[in-house]
């Protein structure tokens, strides 16, 4: 039967973009095709922040960062705590990832005109040994223009291949099946769904208007993974994590579904580590969705109090930003799914980020101007304010007894007693008249601001929590926040996928967060930051050239 291209790409986010430019410019035939409309290209990438993880990079050099590829692999390996057979694929990409990272990766994006903020953030700072989990060093490389801007390159280079006929968009297309043969992936078939025009990240009409079938020589999956889809996530949750939580929230958008997970596993396709995920523990509801059950993830910095639903500080070495899936561990094993946060004004002007492109209109707007204000702002930016004002989860007080007597109101637990979170509290501003201390937490805020880059715009200089002239006192509910699917197809270094049998399927690729970002889960347990954007990037590269060469 004919073909109607030599590749087809299931996706048109980060992942399918990458994958269908590298397939037009090798000089072969393309449909990418997706269930959303136009307006909703690049999928979740339009609306991350844009962290990349890179390793030795000159933005590190000129802070000083001493950083390489065998310290990267350290970190990685010790982060992911591969631990089963099935991790064979996953570390053989987690060693070629690294090493793109280290070398490759910021030549190759900035030869497209993508650019990155001076400043190189410091995420998931571990706190255990130096070979366990963490980043022994700062990598989260910021893109200017966040999301849009690391969507931008690859969405012009699929523009441009549209315009010379190598590239075709298939919008509203959803796939229902894979088309096969005999065992060997031949095309995709499914419906057409009715024209939407709603915004882009909102939920568009599922309404089918009409069938289709596209037939090609290879077909890529790079679909994304399941955070949307709760039912999902709570069917995949891990034992080791005690029952799931009852409250979440969506850190991605309602076509984060999932359903071509169940499709392509249907062809026979082999779906490793679906018990991995990474879901967020500093989940706040957003006061202005966008899609449904939407919620922000704070980045905080390292000075906040965290406590869990009982009024505890949770123990060392969980502070925040330290250990994302032992901080979820933690919380879950309490019985209740939220924590909370304490902290000053003063520190939620200088540590609170929140992340997402809309909530950074300077960074996303590439505006010096207004960037430069988060070193010298008086006030939080002004998102970050919105949601102190507007959102649901903050609470703003002059003294601690009525902060403690609102958020017992918030959470209608009525857990959390006054002189349990005082006496906590005061004991932790004790320390505070020393440079060498006991508190684990506050030694970490001293090592913070002995890197430049924390002590310009992310760490507040250490202060008592219950000083007035840091105020007023702020607290903040945390929810869980779902978003990254770690596991996925398993797949080789060109991203073919294995079947059940433990054979290729031929015809067969996945790429992106489908493919748990190569290998069916690069990350094994736990990520660095900034390595989801980046496994994309690598996996739909891989997929895109793979594919082209045999298409012959
Ligand atoms: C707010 C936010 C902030 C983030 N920040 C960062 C960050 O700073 N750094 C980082 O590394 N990562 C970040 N991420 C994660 C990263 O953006 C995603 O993991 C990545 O973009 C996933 O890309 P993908 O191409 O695999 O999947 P997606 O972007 O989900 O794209 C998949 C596409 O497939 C389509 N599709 C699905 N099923 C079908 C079907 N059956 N038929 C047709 N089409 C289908 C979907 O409509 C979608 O367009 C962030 C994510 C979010 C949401």
């Amino acid at each position: 039967m004919a073909e109607d291209a030599d590749v087809i790409v299931v996706g048109g986010g980060l992942a399918g973009l990458v994958a269908a430019t590298e397939i037009a410019d090798a000089g072969k035939r393309v449909i990418v095709v997706d269930q959303e409309g136009e307006q909703s290209l690049g999928g979740q990438a339009f609306w991350s922040f844009g962290g990349l993880f890179l390793v030795d990079s000159p933005e590190q050099r000129r802070l000083g960062i001493n950083d390489c590829y065998d310290l990267a692999l350290q970190d990685w390996m010790g982060t992911a705590g591969f631990d089963r057979d099935d991790d064979h694929w996953p570390k053989r990409w987690a060693e070629a990832y690294v090493a793109f990272a280290a070398g490759e990766k910021r030549g190759w994006l900035r030869a497209m005109g993508h650019r990155i903020f001076p400043v190189v953030g410091w995420a998931e700072r571990g706190g255990y040994d130096a070979m366990g989990h963490g980043n022994s060093v700062p990598r989260f490389h910021v893109t200017w223009g966040t999301g849009p801007g690391i969507v931008e390159p690859f969405e012009r280079r699929a523009r441009e291949a549209q315009k010379n006929g190598r590239l075709t968009f298939r919008f509203r297309h959803r796939v229902d099946t894979l088309v096969m043969t005999n065992g060997t992936v031949e095309g995709v078939a499914g419906a057409v769904l009715e024209p939407d025009s709603v915004e882009r990240g909102k939920s568009s009409s599922r309404k089918a208007i009409g069938d289709f079938t596209l037939r090609a020589q290879a077909v890529i999956v790079a679909s994304g993974g399941i955070g949307g889809n709760h039912d999902m996530v709570r069917q995949n949750w891990p034992k080791r994590l005690g029952e799931p939580p009852k409250f979440m929230i969506s850190g991605v958008p309602e076509h984060v579904d999932g359903r071509m997970i169940g499709i392509t596993e249907a062809a026979g396709a082999r779906l490793i580590n679906r018990d991995r995920m990474w879901h967020y523990v500093e989940g706040i509801r957003n006061w202005n969705p966008i899609w449904p059950r939407h919620g922000i993830r704070i980045l905080p910095g390292p000075s906040s109090m965290w406590f869990d639903a009982t009024g505890k500080r949770l123990p060392a070495p969980l502070f925040p930003g330290s250990d994302t899936l032992g901080q979820l561990h933690y919380i879950m094993s309490t019985g209740y799914d939220y924590s909370w946060f304490i902290l000053t004004q003063n520190i939620i002007k200088k540590e609170f980020a929140l992340s997402g492109s809309e909530q950074n209109p300077d960074l996303t707007g590439k505006s010096w101007r207004m960037t430069l204000k988060r070193a010298t702002n008086k006030g939080a930016p002004a998102p970050v304010e919105a949601f102190k004002q507007n959102g649901a989860d903050f609470i703003v007080r002059g003294n601690l007894a009525d902060l403690v007597s609102a958020m017992n109101a918030l959470s209608g637990d009525n857990l959390l007693k006054f002189d349990h979170i005082k006496a906590q509290i005061e004991a932790r501003d004790r320390e505070m008249s020393n440079p060498y201390v006991k508190d684990a937490q506050v030694m970490n805020i001293h090592n913070a601001r002995r890197y430049i880059g924390d002590k310009l715009i992310r760490t507040a200089a250490p202060h008592r929590i219950l000083d007035p002239e840091q105020g007023p006192l702020i607290a903040v509910k945390l929810n869980i926040l779902t978003r990254k699917t770690l596991g996925g197809f398993e797949t080789d270094l060109d991203s073919r996928v294995f079947g059940t049998s433990r054979e290729i399927i031929p015809g067969l690729y996945a790429a992106g967060e489908a493919a748990g970002f190569g290998g069916g889960g690069v990350h094994g347990y736990r990520s660095l930051e900034g390595t989801f954007l980046g496994g994309c990037l690598f996996s739909g590269r891989n997929a895109g050239r793979a594919a082209a060469k045999a298409a012959g």
